[in-house]
């Protein structure tokens, strides 16, 4: 263990302790004059006329690889290594059995025989996660058959390697298909789609795609291992190019993700999407029962050279029945059954350059993507998939134009402006427009009450609640128990109240919203509530009394209850106005927007209890087992994302991503904060990352970043203007310090003189805090002194004298705004 003793006190503040003091004003930015600036592109027009429809999957070369089979040349090899990426297959002694061609490119190989696949993952966090579900921080994993598909030069390597030549396909063929339904029923990829890209391409020639999966087998071991690398983004951890799934109790385990070579060098993940889509206009109709028809149109424009194949992300049982490029040209498509791989993917006639785009019209109906719940609710279940998105994250933002005909009474609330709502014929037609760019659009319909705030120069909250029940409520609505009837309407205010206080503290701390309002809208839905652009689906028990939550066992959690409203109007800054580049990057739109939360109960409570029990209830849950032994601050850091649930670890993801994520922000607001200016450099250095992202996405090293730059000297551990101390221990990290601290006071005269230790344990050498240290005095006040720098499991000591002090000092503490997540 290392000694390392340092002690910052700053000087001449007490009885500043509340948070939130003297903070000197931001100069906000005006709504009016950002909506001016994104001004709405016009909509698109779909052509006049269309040709007739292609029916789907009639692509030749795509039935060909569908189709295709084990039927190609059979050899012996011997000590072939073949290397792809941090994976390396050692096919030691066994015969290779290739895939007939398509287009003249072989797309797959069967091995059979010994085999090893070692991979050392290149950081430590993906070693933490390999021996987490696989007990070993290096793979050297023992196959007995190995399936591979791949556009690369695989079949090239392995003719090379080719000993001699074995008759027939033998078991092949079985493991072939084996592979096929792998894909196509159980991870519903469809893997045969993603082959074409690079095989249709024009001209492309023999092995110049460059991916590559394997899935490998042994006798003696229950898992399937699925090994993928692909420029586009491998499975279960797009936009990185490397990962690992392995198959857990009923699904599949993303046990390692990771950038390629490549791209570890690049600035951004999100450099390897192939286009991106800046605008769509879509024309929608739903009835009663809930189907939906509509027609898209969306702007493709390629980012890179040579663009032919569109994969899109589409509800599967929406089912498409044409798809029509700018001029009205039918196009061929890809939709396969709606149980099966049923992601959309559109082919286009020509490869697009880099820069250029194309307009694609895209017409299709179904049922289920939303459901008639009955007595006037509407519930969307096609979230961001309602229309033909991108595919994987949030992260393209584009204008919406949306033009909806409901039945008559059926009011429609979606994201952006509503610039259009009115009767016609027997139909109710509304068209809405967004007002920047957006990471996704939607909508939520119903027969609504609806309740608002002043519209004043920010932001105004809409409220709707639904004047009816959902059918799914009658038996509850019959069962005699709800002294106070479960109406819905009667919350209207308190929601538009809480929503309007939640924007002006988040205005304050992290500056305004592009969006000139935010509508609050109740769906059926009790246990979740969610946030798109100026649109927050609220959970209809939101809407019930203290009583009726009691009645029907709704108060184990009170918390939940008090910030649901918070929470999601918080979204409007993170995950919609500054979006998430990946999966890696969206602890910051949860963390942030429950660290959000607690902004609110802070400011709009008399007292301070809601505020340190959300605290005590966020940190209770990151150190509590759940049933697989895991606490959930062990089972990863937070950029580990929705990897951190596993079949070894359990659920985790949201006490870990939400709790600790909103620690982290709590954290550093804590070490930007000082007792003259409050958190006036926190506020500055928060708008200043809003105003550099707002309308796009950010990394986790653009947000560090960002803080960099507004960092207080008092924060700069290492006198480098870096928070690599802050970030390596909290966020990369997982380690969690344990402190005890004691201390004496005694008089020297008028003055008082405290000696105390801060000791810190439980982390490593490495694990850097600056410990904020209080006085708490005999009336239980907590009273800011200064930072303790702890390098380490070591004990800090000082000796200080405190001058006349106004207060009854009892001991020295650490934590006491719950600034501190510790053991
Ligand atoms: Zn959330």
């Amino acid at each position: 263990m290392r000694m390392r003793v340092g002690l910052c006190l700053l000087a001449g503040m007490w009885g500043a302790a509340a948070m939130g003091q003297q903070d000197t004003q931001m100069k906000q930015r005006d709504v009016e004059e950002m909506k001016k600036e994104a001004a709405p592109p016009a909509p698109l027009k779909a052509p006049a006329t269309l040709e007739p429809a292609h029916s789907p999957n009639a692509n030749a070369v795509y039935q060909a690889l569908r189709q295709r089979t084990v039927n190609g040349p059979a050899f012996n090899v011997k000590d072939v290594t073949i290397r792809r990426d941090a994976g390396v297959f050692t096919l030691s002694n066994g015969t290779v059995y290739l895939y007939g061609e398509v287009n003249g490119q072989v797309t797959g190989a069967v091995f059979i025989g010994e085999g090893t696949l070692d991979v050392t993952p290149p950081s430590a966090m993906e070693r933490k996660q390999l021996k987490n579900v696989m007990k070993t921080e290096v793979l050297a994993q023992k196959f007995s058959s190995a399936m591979f598909a791949f556009t690369d030069g695989t079949a090239e390597e392995l003719k090379k390697a080719a000993g001699t030549t074995v008759a027939g396909s033998g078991p092949a063929v079985g493991l072939g298909k084996e592979m096929q339904e792998l894909f196509r029923v159980d991870l519903k990829y469809d893997l045969e789609e993603r082959l074409l890209e690079d095989v249709a391409r024009e001209g492309s020639a023999k092995g110049s795609g460059e991916f590559f999966v394997a899935v490998l087998k042994n006798g003696t071991f229950s898992k399937r291992l699925i090994y993928t690398v692909d420029p586009h983004g491998a499975i279960g951890v797009a936009p990185e190019e490397v990962g690992l799934l392995t198959s857990g109790d009923g699904g599949y385990d993303v046990t390692l993700g990771f950038g390629s070579e490549a791209q570890r060098g690049r600035q951004s993940a999100l450099s390897n999407r192939a286009f991106s889509v800046p605008q769509q206009t879509i024309d929608v109709t739903i009835e009663h029962g809930g189907k939906l028809t509509a027609s898209a149109v969306t702007l493709v424009t390629a980012k890179d050279n040579g663009v032919q194949i569109l994969p899109l992300n589409l509800f599967p049982t929406l089912r498409v029945s044409g798809v029509w490029g700018t001029g009205g040209e039918a196009l061929d498509f890809i939709q396969e059954d709606k149980k099966d791989d049923a992601d959309l993917a559109v082919l286009l006639k020509q490869p697009l350059a880099a820069g250029e785009s194309i307009q694609l019209t895209t017409k299709y109906s179904g049922k289920d993507a939303v459901l008639d719940m009955g007595g006037g609710n509407f519930f969307l279940v096609a979230r961001e998939n309602w229309y033909p998105n991108m595919r994987g994250d949030f992260g393209n933002y584009a204008q919406y134009t949306m033009t909806f005909h409901t039945p008559k009474e059926i009011q429609v609330v979606a994201t952006g402006d509503r610039v259009t709502d009115k009767e016609d014929g027997k139909q109710r037609l509304s068209v809405w427009q967004s007002m920047a760019p957006m990471p996704v659009a939607g909508f939520n319909l119903g027969n609504f009450k609806v309740d608002e705030s002043e519209r004043g120069k920010g932001t105004q909250v809409v409220s709707y609640a639904n004047t009816a029940l959902a059918d799914n409520y009658n038996g509850l609505a019959n069962s005699g128990l709800m002294v106070g009837g479960l109406s819905t309407t009667g919350m209207l205010k308190q929601a538009t109240s809480e929503g309007e206080a939640a924007i002006q503290i988040y205005t304050d701390f992290f500056g305004s919203l592009p969006y000139d309002h935010v509508s609050l809208t109740q769906q059926t839905a009790c246990n979740f509530g969610q946030s798109w652009p100026t649109l927050v689906y609220l959970p209809i028990c939101y809407f019930w009394d203290d009583t009726i939550k009691h009645e029907i066992g709704l108060d184990n959690d009170p918390t939940y209850w008090k910030v649901v409203t918070a929470h999601e109007v918080a979204h409007q800054w993170w995950g919609q106005t500054v979006g998430f580049s990946s999966y890696r990057d969206q602890w910051m739109s949860e963390g942030f927007a429950d660290f959000s939360a607690s902004l609110f109960l802070m400011e709009t409570r008399k007292d301070m209890k809601d505020y340190r029990d959300f605290w005590a209830l966020l940190r209770k849950r990151l150190l509590e087992k759940n049933a697989q032994g895991m606490r959930p601050i062990d089972a990863g850091s937070v950029v580990m994302g929705a990897r951190v649930d596993t079949s070894k670890t359990g659920g985790v993801y949201q006490d870990l991503i939400y709790g600790k994520g909103a620690f982290i922000l709590h954290m550093l607001q804590m070490l930007y904060w000082n007792p003259k200016e409050g958190n006036a450099q926190f506020k500055l250095a928060m708008h200043d990352f809003v105003n550099t992202y707002r309308n796009k996405a950010a990394t986790t090293e653009e947000f560090k970043a960002a803080m960099e730059k507004d960092m207080p000297a008092s924060a700069d551990l290492n006198k480098n203007h870096k928070l690599n101390w802050f970030f390596d221990a909290w966020v990369y990290g997982t380690e969690i310090p344990k402190y005890t601290v004691t201390s004496e006071f005694s008089k020297q005269g008028d003055d008082t003189i405290v000696h105390f230790q801060v000791t810190q344990s439980g982390v490593s050498d490495q694990f850097q805090m600056l410990v904020p240290v209080y006085i708490e005095t005999e009336d239980k006040r907590g009273i800011f002194i200064g930072r303790a720098t702890v390098f380490g499991s070591t004990t800090v000591e000082k000796t200080v004298n405190l001058g006349k002090l106004p207060f009854v000092p009892k001991r020295i503490v650490v934590n006491y705004n719950y600034d501190l997540l510790s053991d």
